[in-house]
């Protein structure tokens, strides 16, 4: 599929129907690589999210009303049609996100995993008997699907951020009103057009695209909506966090992250370079568990910088279809920021060792860069970089590491290097993240738990925890 395939879907899809904003303005969305058009799609707002809601609503009771094994069926049929279309699905988001096109493989894998982790798991949905304290009563837990819906998505996984929602939603019984970023909505309408393939009844899964802000509050202030799921900025989910609060609607919130990685002087160094590369330079630098500040055992320092810096000068750019290592970014305002943080680094010290400028490739293509010398005093320790930018602080001890790799608001994901057991375990369990990379530069999997602490976020996504965010839990205390 690319961008004239039959999943290329230029309208939003509402009550399985494919259809215009009601006042038929559109937006354009680019292709990062050479800013050509990929496709447009209807400038939607509140008045068309509120007509997705409302169909959310009406195909509620009879999705919920079939069983586990049927609701299973059809997210393992939407799985299977994913990894069918899963180069034309790559393809098509390549063209509008710009990662090179193995990752968005890769990509495409990881979001099929969800729609078949579960469909499993919804048929492993058990409530409780609890033992009474009164030998004429029951007590019994049921769990219930929470209702409708909202799931708002960033464009760094537009795929996969999707069925990582939509997976457990549907499982649970709920049914779903979908906001994509309007910078990558092809990837969104693509699954929106498979689910429909896959033969979801009208209604259950729907897709809005256009005004952010508009369908924002058209989602958080409506009381039939009563999950908001949102993966983005952490500015983004506070000011959604805060709109949710009138309808105390239930809440995931997967934000921003500023992840540490410490390296300790007992590492093999290539492999910790290897491990560091990937965590690092996948998506370009654009993913919320990059490599951010990348701490580094003084005694090994000057090797592991030497290390890193043949590594990066290595990578190739170019456009994600020519599947080079590094892509373009994924606007012109990830040019700037990444423009501001290396600046303002460099002014207050830090030493540029290769990189540090835009690439001939083109207005949004930044070339692979090495800071060391950095420190806390830096804004590129305090925001997250988003670009392939790898930034290198000295320390002298555990603690200090600990202390450092803690000193920030946010704590999604950290990744530590050592070979002593012992310190493993102690650096895992004081680490303010929630996630732990011990001695691996890639960790996602539907299996296990995705999701932070402090401002990072709530809940969890994937795992035997994913689906308990979409359940109400009830309490029945029956007299027998
Ligand atoms: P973003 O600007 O917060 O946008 C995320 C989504 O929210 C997009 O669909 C966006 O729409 C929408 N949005 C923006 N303003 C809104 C508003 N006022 N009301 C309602 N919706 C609004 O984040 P992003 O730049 O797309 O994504 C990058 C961020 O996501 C990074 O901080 C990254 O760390 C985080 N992230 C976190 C995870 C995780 O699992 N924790 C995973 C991936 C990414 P438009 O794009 O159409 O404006």
């Amino acid at each position: 599929m690319d961008n004239d395939g039959p999943f290329f879907k230029q309208q939003a899809f509402i009550d399985g129907q494919w259809c215009e904003a009601d006042h038929g303005g559109t937006l354009t969305v680019l292709n990062p690589a050479d800013q050509s058009l990929v496709g447009t799609i209807p400038n939607m707002g509140k008045k068309e999210t509120e007509r997705a809601i409302v169909a959310a609503q009406c195909a509620l009771a009879a999705w919920q009303g079939l069983t586990a094994v049927e609701r299973s069926d059809y997210l393992l049929k939407w799985c299977e049609l994913l990894l069918k279309h899963k180069h034309a699905l790559a393809t098509l988001l390549t063209l509008e996100q710009g990662k090179p096109l193995k990752e968005a493989i890769l990509e495409i894998d990881y979001g099929a995993s969800y729609l078949r982790w579960f469909a499993e798991e919804g048929r492993r949905v058990y409530g409780d008997v609890i033992p009474a304290e009164k030998s004429h009563l029951r007590y019994l837990v049921l769990k219930q699907p929470i209702g409708v819906v909202a799931a708002i998505t960033p464009w760094n996984f537009p795929n996969a951020m999707i069925a990582r929602k939509c997976a457990p939603a549907l499982a649970a019984g709920c049914t779903l009103v979908i906001k994509p970023s309007d910078l990558t909505p092809f990837s969104a309408l693509a699954l929106a057009g498979l689910a429909e393939q896959a033969g979801f009844p009208k209604g259950v899964i729907n897709v809005v695209t256009g005004e952010a802000q508009a369908i924002g509050e058209a989602l958080c202030q409506n009381p039939v909506v009563k999950k908001l799921s949102f993966t983005g900025s952490t500015p983004v989910g506070k000011y959604l966090y805060r709109q949710c609060a009138d309808t105390v609607k239930k809440l995931s919130l997967e934000l921003g992250g500023n992840a540490p990685v410490l390296v300790f002087d007992d590492v093999d160094i290539d492999q910790a370079v290897q491990q560091v590369m990937l965590s690092k330079f996948r998506n370009s630098g654009q993913t919320c568990v990059c490599a951010n500040r990348i701490l580094v055992h003084e005694r090994i320092y000057e090797a592991f910088l030497q290390a890193l810096v043949v590594k990066v000068q290595a990578l190739s750019v170019d456009h994600g279809l020519a599947d080079a290592d590094i892509g373009p970014l994924i606007n012109p305002a990830a040019i700037e920021k990444i423009e501001r943080l290396v600046r303002d680094a460099v002014g207050r010290g830090a030493v540029l060792h290769c990189g540090g400028a835009v690439h001939a490739k083109g207005l949004q293509f930044y070339q692979p860069t090495v800071l060391s010398n950095a420190d806390a005093t830096m804004a590129i320790a305090h925001e997250e970089i988003f670009g392939p930018v790898a930034v290198l602080y000295r320390f002298r001890s555990e603690q200090e590491a600990i202390e450092l790799a803690n000193q920030v608001s946010v704590g999604l994901a950290a990744y530590c290097f050592t070979e002593n057991h012992r310190r493993l375990w102690r650096v895992a369990e004081q680490l303010q993240y929630g996630i732990v990379g011990v001695n691996v530069g890639s960790f996602s999997a539907a299996v296990a738990p995705f999701g932070g602490v402090k401002e990072s976020g709530l809940g969890r996504e994937g795992s035997k925890y994913g689906i308990e965010d979409y359940l109400n839990i009830k309490y029945v205390c029956m007299e027998v």
